[in-house]
């Protein structure tokens, strides 16, 4: 009898629900409570210092000794006022999660005595010893030092434990040499890259736009298991994915946990989660069950892309720690579970400029049209030209099992405009004037044609696109749920922004050589419209036509992350991401190699626990089974019965065996394959070499035979928690 499972079965079926208390019944009352917002700083610190901060995250210059002096001061008493004990910088490191360093808020003094201190330079920089983190070869264990230097755009917050509280500041973290070795910094460069870009661009249109602020709103796929059930399953807890499981008789095919109510413990979850999150001025809106069974989704209101990352990052933080008091295990993973969805992180993402427009909104007016398309079709173009790059930003070990999986986009990168932005840049590439039978009242008298405003109802969206226009925002649906939005967000502002920039450039010569401005603008989006259509699909992404048709436009369907991740140092990448300064040459290979590593460490740990596995788990349970059909064989020999009667247990008997011996053959092999790539010392090779030769090798035929195997070994003897449980007891 396999105990665990079922006393984790038991402890699942029986868990209370969690009453969740509010501070107070409306969240206006206590949404950003444990943050340090601009209003705060404001009543606390004198106008001139206040004036001066503002000015620095507008600008992103420096602040100076007496200003950040003034501050810390004021973060310090107010952060000590709210019972914080300790401070810390907080960053996001190359590892994925966060990372925090803690200090008291006290020195002591030459006689020996404690005295609060928190001075301004411990505010701006520190430095956290560096060696423990993924550099990606860019730096020395002799040069182990990084610095963390604050970001003051995002602002400090309190982390509550059961035993302290922590002010939290987040910072950059970079090498001693000045190379970034976190998310924070090149995203910050892509951003300011993204503001000059388009802000130039929106002067054609209007000269009072001094600044565009990218703005992304990040909806966040989970699933929730058992604590019991998820320590239960080795796999689980060490990879947050299942891999051995056959398919439940009952999946996702109903639908009814999507379209059903969602059950008790998980709204406790949920709303313990949201009020936490309100406390930390995450501005969650939205929560519902997902397709999958067990799985769910929020997402909040957008925000300033910097923050909103901040937010997402101190959210996966907050889900794992509130999840615990509900006896749950949040899985982030990009797929927990074999042939059912995966979870993905949809980046909604757009520009905002300091007039207060959504430059991704078409206009209620025709002159309007010409500055929204211009937007909309260098982004289109950017995409197009650096496809490759995109996919690369959200390539992981994780996200390979979900695109182009169950529902989730392709490893093709394209474009989903709706039909009748479809058929608007059909007509401008056309040079077709107004069709749409009012008489070319509403177009302009270029012959650009009315936009409709309907786009932003539902019914025309399409779900399967990676990338798709949502009616006044970009929907980068590729990224994976684990992922730190940085990644994928860097690539995207950086190629957009330098799009724009071209767009500028080929404009003003055009002008320049006499061309009236709106005609110029016009020729440019029109050479970009047919330079760039093939990126354009609005059919089922999910299609195997697709990736035919989608091969014979000549895209890309790069399935696995080392490969895909040669984008990352192509020459054309090089060249956009130093024209930007967004990585150098070094910091541009040394991510390529960290990811790699990453890679590899990943493929490396799922197979050393699949082979654990299977070994230990799965194959002694199929064993004693093997036992009892051959003591059952062997008495009913005794007993006299006919050799005929005791045929099916023979067949099982040999189904099992044959069965064990593909497990075992298939697991020794890949071990001795791992034991050989390990030798490799060029990392791409090795990575390639562990997804082929590993993953793609063994992973599919040892899960095939143990999941054939749960079929046939009795239930009580089936030592791993099963799919169904894992998806359906909560
Ligand atoms: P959906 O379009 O996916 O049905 P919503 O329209 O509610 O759902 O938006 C999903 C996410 O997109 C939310 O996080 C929302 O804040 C975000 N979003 C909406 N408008 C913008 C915008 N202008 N910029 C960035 N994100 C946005
Ligand atoms: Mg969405």
């Amino acid at each position: 009898m396999s105990t665990l499972r079922f006393r984790a079965v038991e402890l699942a079926q029986s868990r209370p629900i969690v009453e969740v208390k509010t501070p107070a019944p409306n969240v206006t009352e206590y949404f950003g409570l444990k943050v340090f917002t601009h209003d705060k700083m404001k009543k606390i610190l004198p106008a001139t210092i206040y004036d001066t901060i503002l000015h620095s995250v507008e600008t992103g210059v420096s602040v100076d000794r007496k200003v950040s002096n003034h501050v810390a001061e004021a973060m310090q008493s107010w952060a000590i006022s709210h019972g914080a004990t300790h401070y810390t910088h907080w960053f996001q490191p190359l590892t994925g999660a966060t990372a925090e360093k803690h200090d008291t808020f006290f020195e002591t003094n030459g006689n020996g005595k404690a005295i609060e201190s928190f001075s301004g330079s411990a505010l701006v920089q520190q430095e956290p010893d560096a060696s423990s983190f993924p550099s990606g070869g860019l730096r020395n264990t002799f040069e182990a030092r990084g610095y963390t230097a604050w970001d003051p755009s995002s602002p400090a917050f309190l982390m509550e434990n059961k035993n302290g509280t922590t002010l939290c500041i987040p910072t950059v973290f970079v090498s001693y040499t000045g190379e970034a070795l976190d998310y924070k910094t090149p995203l910050l460069k892509a951003v300011a890259a993204v503001d000059k870009a388009a802000t130039e661009v929106c002067k054609y249109f209007d000269p009072k736009v001094t600044k565009v602020i990218a703005t992304l709103g990040v909806e966040q796929e989970y699933f929730l298991v058992d604590r019991a059930l998820f320590f239960a399953r080795p796999d689980l807890l060490t990879c947050g994915r299942a891999f051995i499981g056959a398919t439940p008789a009952k999946g996702q095919q109903l639908e009814d946990h999507y379209f059903g109510s969602i059950p008790d413990r998980v709204y406790a979850f949920m709303k313990d989660m949201e009020t936490e999150a309100y406390k930390l001025g995450i501005p969650l809106k939205t929560r519902h069950n997902e397709v999958a069974p067990s799985q769910f989704e929020c997402a909040p209101i957008f925000e300033e892309l910097n923050i909103a990352i901040d937010h997402n990052q101190l959210l996966m933080d907050l889900m794992d720690k509130v999840s615990v008091k509900h006896n749950f295990k949040v899985l982030l993973h990009e797929k927990p579970y074999s042939r059912i969805n995966g979870s993905g992180k949809h980046n909604n993402w757009s520009m905002m400029t300091n007039t207060g427009k959504n430059l991704f909104s078409p206009g209620k007016n025709p002159a309007d049209n010409l500055w929204f398309l211009s937007i909309f079709i260098s982004t289109i173009k950017a995409v197009y030209e650096n496809a490759d790059l995109l996919r690369a930003s959200i390539a992981s070990a994780g996200n390979d099992y979900r695109l182009g999986a169950n529902e989730a986009p392709p490893a093709i990168i394209s474009v989903f405009i709706g039909e009748q932005l479809t058929n608007v840049l059909d007509d401008i590439e056309k040079k077709k004037t107004n069709n749409n039978g009012d008489g070319g009242k509403k177009s302009l008298g270029l012959g650009i044609p009315k936009i409709p405003e309907i786009l932003l109802d539902n019914t025309d969206r399409n779900r399967t696109s990676p990338f798709a226009f949502t009616g006044n925002k970009f929907e980068f649906r590729a990224v994976g749920s684990s992922d730190n939005c940085s990644s994928s967000m860097t690539v995207l502002n950086t190629i957009v922004a330098n799009q724009l920039s071209e767009f500028k450039k080929e404009v003003d010569q055009k002008i320049k050589s006499g061309k009236e401005k709106d005609s110029a603008i016009l020729d440019v989006l029109r050479s970009y419209i047919t330079s760039s259509k093939k990126i354009i699909f609005g059919g089922n992404n999910y299609s195997s036509e697709w990736a035919a048709e989608a091969k014979k436009r000549g895209l890309s369907n790069i399935k696995s992350t080392p490969h895909a991740l040669d984008a990352y140092i192509s020459k054309k990448s090089e060249e956009l991401f130093l024209k930007h300064h967004i990585f150098n040459e070094r910091e541009m290979h040394a991510r390529h190699e960290m990811r790699l590593e990453n890679y590899i460490k990943k493929v490396q740990i799922e197979a050393r626990i699949l082979g654990d596995v299977a070994l230990t788990h799965v194959i002694p349970a199929a064993v004693n089974y093997l036992n009892q059909l051959f003591q059952n064989i062997e008495g009913m020999k005794k007993s006299g019965f006919s050799t005929k009667l005791a045929k099916p247990q023979v067949e099982l008997v040999k189904e099992i065996a044959e069965r064990i011996a593909k497990i075992k053959t298939s697991v020794t092999q890949m071990t001795e394959n791992r034991k050989k790539i390990n030798d490799l010392i060029d990392s791409r090779k090795k990575a390639i070499a562990y997804c082929e030769e590993v993953r793609n090798a063994h992973f599919d035929t040892i899960t095939y035979h143990c999941n054939k195997l749960e079929h046939i070994v009795p239930d009580e003897l089936w030592p791993l928690p099963k799919y169904r449980e894992m998806l359906f007891v909560r």
